[in-house]
């Protein structure tokens, strides 16, 4: 394992997220390619490692003000063994290759815990849509289909939104392909429901997340009834986890963005929820003036002198974070257990550190990663292919029908696999090896390719 992992950073330099999500799979799966000696003679985890395809482009497009900007595009199709690929794009500044390798890698092992037929892949840009006009956003989208259009597809590779990829851009992608290829097709999820998007397909992340909690919970014949939890982050993940859990009985008092978090100790009512959709997502505002509105609430803004968030020292039952990867460290992950929270599930993609996961392991409370509690969005992604495929769209309680199903699916199938090789409770081993069993068994049966 030191030898592979040594292979990898002299093979990937300075790629410190896409080591550190190799780096837990890796150790996830020795006991797998233990047992498996198939898997290690055909290369398996190296083939894996190694991206299908990896597409970096330039994005030129003119501001509102004549001038010029230059960005930087990205496809990266990292595994199609079990599907066309699939994954989301990212718009963000700290976009770089390696992170976007590391959600495309996560991606794979995600995609086959969903029990649908779906590869793994991540695109993006540095492109940041904050503070741009509408019509800079759309000639940013126009631009970077302009490319990425030639290298996607219906049957080949289907992306989603992510972090600042939302239906106003997926609606300006996809109306960009349409044009390019003349042809009406599913190349894109998270459409809007009038051009063939899914009804719960914005909900799903954070709903899915919370069915994964609730299942957890369940485990230890416990539920989410009177929980209070805290969750991080303000936007399409955050606000739907804060809907379920409060549909479940729970008590959310925390929100944040990139420059502070609130809390409310009295918790986040549904009318509360709905003025911070109409502030993040029609006025594109800051969650600071959530405390402005409710003087009750408290904001707190970013410290960067502090080596912890303070979001996450507050007493609760069960944290959801649902803004980026690593916002949980050691030291928050220490404040959480200290505080009492039972539940950790992770919204985000990789939202905790490794010493942090080792924390909540050591600890025993249950802890979902990522991609296990948050694959209910990929999951209702390709229920809408599949209503696509079938120009048919089904109900809200259809799909939600299915999502939870799923959720259900994934949660039984983490269980098993940890309990097989000896670590019952660790759902973090569990996820790894269900879906790298899943990917391994298709890489087997179609040859050295
Ligand atoms: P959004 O863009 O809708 O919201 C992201 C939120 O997180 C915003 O409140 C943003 O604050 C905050 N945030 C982003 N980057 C940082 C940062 N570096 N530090 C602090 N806060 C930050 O994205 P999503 O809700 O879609 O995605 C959130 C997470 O969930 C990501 O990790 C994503 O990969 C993951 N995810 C999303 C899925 C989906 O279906 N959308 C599916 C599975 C996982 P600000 O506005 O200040 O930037």
């Amino acid at each position: 394992m030191k030898e592979f992992m040594n292979m990898c950073e002299s093979c990937n330099p300075g790629e410190v997220e896409f080591l550190q999500a190799v780096g837990e799979v890796a150790e996830s799966v020795r006991p797998v390619l233990e047992k498996r000696p198939e898997y290690r003679k055909t290369k398996i985890l190296e083939r894996m490692v190694e991206p299908e395809r990896l597409v970096m482009f330039r994005v030129p497009w003119v501001d509102d003000k004549g001038e010029v900007q230059v960005n930087r595009g990205y496809r990266i199709q990292m595994n199609s063994a079990i599907g066309p690929y699939k994954g989301g794009f990212r718009f963000h500044p700290s976009v770089n290759l390696s992170i976007l390798k590391f959600l495309g890698f996560e991606q794979v092992f995600k995609n086959a815990l969903t029990t649908l037929p779906m590869g793994g892949a991540k695109g993006g840009s540095n492109f940041d849509p904050k503070g741009k006009s509408d019509n800079e956003v759309m000639r940013f989208c126009h631009s970077f289909m302009n490319e990425v259009f030639r290298h996607i597809g219906a049957d080949t590779d289907v992306p989603a939104g992510d972090i600042g990829v939302g239906g106003r851009e997926i609606g300006f992608l996809f109306g960009a392909y349409k044009k390019l290829r003349n042809e009406f097709v599913g190349v894109l999820t998270g459409k809007g429901l009038t051009w063939g998007g899914s009804l719960i397909r914005p909900e799903a992340t954070g709903y899915g997340c919370v069915y994964f909690a609730s299942e957890m919970l369940a485990t230890k014949g416990d539920s989410m009834e009177g929980k209070v939890c805290l969750v991080s982050g303000a936007g399409n993940v955050a606000q739907y986890t804060v809907e379920k859990a409060i549909q479940m009985g729970g008590k959310v008092v925390t929100l944040s963005d990139s420059a502070g978090y609130i809390y409310d100790e009295s918790g986040i009512t549904k009318e509360k929820l709905d003025y911070i959709m109409y502030l993040k997502n029609v006025e594109r505002g800051r969650i600071k003036e959530y405390a402005d509105k409710y003087p009750g609430a408290v904001y707190t803004p970013v410290d960067p002198s502090l080596d912890y968030n303070p979001l996450w020292n507050h007493n609760a039952d069960c944290a959801f974070p649902s803004a980026t990867q690593n916002e949980i460290n050691r030291k928050d992950a220490q404040n959480l257990v200290g505080n009492g929270v039972k539940v950790v599930a992770e919204g985000a993609n990789m939202p905790t550190t490794p010493d942090g996961v080792d924390i909540f392991l050591d600890a025993k409370i249950l802890y979902g990663p990522g991609k296990a509690a948050n694959a209910g969005g990929v999951s209702v992604s390709g229920l809408e292919m599949t209503q696509n495929s079938m120009r048919l769209s089904w109900t809200r309680e259809e799909v939600d029908a299915y999502l939870l199903r799923i959720m259900k699916s994934i949660h039984s199938a983490c269980v098993s696999a940890a309990d097989e090789y000896g670590q019952p409770g660790n759902y973090v081993m569990g996820a790894n090896i269900a879906g790298f069993t899943k990917v391994a068994e298709a890489m087997l049966a179609q040859g050295i390719i």
